[in-house]
């Protein structure tokens, strides 16, 4: 992803999903997108598990534990995917030890984003892994039902110390979230502009395992 610089494309995200928040207008291929980039990925690691259903983290009966890193990225991107959702989905942790306890949830680290090894000339800010470092995610990280279950990293700023902005940040939570491949406004275009709000809230409404047509 291309770096601008934190504040301007915080500002920019900010009023985009304000504007979205208050209109919360779901266009109607949402769900059509989200069968293409969710049920049937075709580049992300999500396309191993349950083909052509919903994936995502349970957060009905328990929050998805996180630990921030100190990341006022990370902070303000969490803090904002919860007020999509208009729910409070996190719960923020206060050590990597915490998260690995649980064995399941989110860890923020900086300095470790793995580039894609298919274009290693061109300098990648932020990824999910299995670890810092790590370009895929690890073994059986949904269960069979479509429930995004494991220890995901979400590596920020390059090791060469090109940083992430702040839309990177909400980029990669998205990826962690369960939306497996880019569309326009994620990864398509910019790293998350307008459009890349009513799929995730869409995502989180649709239960685990939904069966797309
Ligand atoms: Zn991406």
């Amino acid at each position: 992803m291309r770096n601008m610089n934190y504040e301007m494309t915080f500002f920019i995200c900010h009023i985009e999903n304000i504007i979205w928040r208050i209109r919360r207008n779901t266009p109607k291929d949402t769900v059509d997108v989200l069968s293409k980039i969710n049920g049937s990925a075709k580049l992300s690691p999500i396309r191993f598990y349950a083909p052509g259903r919903a994936k995502r983290w349970d957060i009905g009966n328990m929050k998805i534990p996180v630990f921030e890193n100190d990341d006022y990225r990370a902070a303000a991107a969490l803090s904002m995917i919860e007020k999509t959702l208009e729910k409070s989905i996190f719960d923020r942790l206060a050590s990597e030890a915490d998260v690995l306890a649980r064995e399941r949830g989110l860890i923020f680290t900086k300095g470790f984003a793995a580039g894609n090894p298919a274009t290693p000339n061109i300098a990648c800010t932020g990824n999910v892994g299995a670890a810092r470092s790590a370009p895929h995610w690890p073994m059986n990280a949904i269960k069979q039902n479509g429930e995004i279950d494991c220890i995901l990293y979400i590596n920020l700023d390059a090791p060469s110390g090109q940083l992430a902005s702040f839309e990177v940040a909400i980029h990669e939570i998205g990826h962690a979230l369960g939306l497996g491949d880019h569309f326009k406004d994620f990864g398509d275009g910019r790293a998350a502009a307008y459009a890349f709000w009513p799929v995730l809230s869409q995502l989180y409404q649709l239960p685990i395992g939904y069966k797309y047509s």
